[in-house]
């Protein structure tokens, strides 16, 4: 009878240890799941954001856009888009490209004139410095002046490089460019919008003196 007792409490045990065990692996599978699942989701967003924004950029000047087009064309949820141009419109971003109708879901493009600037924030650290500067103080890289308008590029304008010779515009006015001429304005070489792409820059350090 003592037998019995022992092999019967023995097997409850190793039951309810196999369900416990079993229970947290289970769980901790979930929540890898869970996890890939967001990281992915995050990195299919920040791909769309690269995407309409190149997109946009590339549209006609003085024409309006109904969201739900740009949506099928990029294959993009509206939703999403709408989000994001939102966001740009209150961090200032999409002022570079055009503006946002939150009212007919439509978004305008238009090439901004450059309002005439009395400082420049280095394109690669975001520090403030004088116009005449060749080399950012701070960082030391070499300030880039686009060779359409002669003003410097500065942090968070949008620039291009023409694949041929590497001379550096700001983007709109190289597109603006290209709209009626398809040449490189510097070395000729025949180039259309199609091969205007958004210029990577190197990371710079902020060097703080603060
Ligand atoms: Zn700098
Ligand atoms: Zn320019
Ligand atoms: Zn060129």
């Amino acid at each position: 009878m003592g037998y019995l007792i022992i092999i019967i409490s023995a097997l409850a045990f190793f039951t309810l240890l196999g369900s416990i065990l079993g229970f947290l692996v289970l769980k901790r599978r979930y929540y890898k799941t869970e996890f890939r699942r967001k990281k992915t989701k995050k990195d299919t967003l920040l791909a769309n954001e690269l995407k309409l924004y190149e997109y946009l950029l590339l549209l006609p000047s003085q024409q309006t856009y109904s969201l739900h087009d740009i949506a099928k064309e990029l294959e993009i949820d509206q939703k999403e888009i709408c989000e994001t141009l939102e966001l740009w419109t209150n961090s200032g971003d999409l002022d570079k490209v055009g503006y946002y109708t939150a009212s007919t879901e439509s978004f305008t493009r238009v090439f901004s004139s450059r309002k005439p600037v009395s400082t420049n924030r280095c394109y690669y650290c975001e520090t403030e410095i004088p116009l005449t500067e060749i080399n950012c103080p701070h960082c030391a890289f070499e300030i880039p002046v686009c060779a359409l308008c002669n003003f410097p590029i500065q942090y968070r304008e949008p620039a291009s490089l023409c694949p041929y010779c590497a001379t550096i515009f700001h983007q709109e006015h190289l597109l603006e460019h290209l709209l009626s001429t398809e040449a490189c304005p510097k070395c000729s070489q025949k180039m259309n919008i199609k091969q205007v792409k958004l210029a990577s820059k190197p990371k710079a350090s902020k060097v703080s003196d603060e």
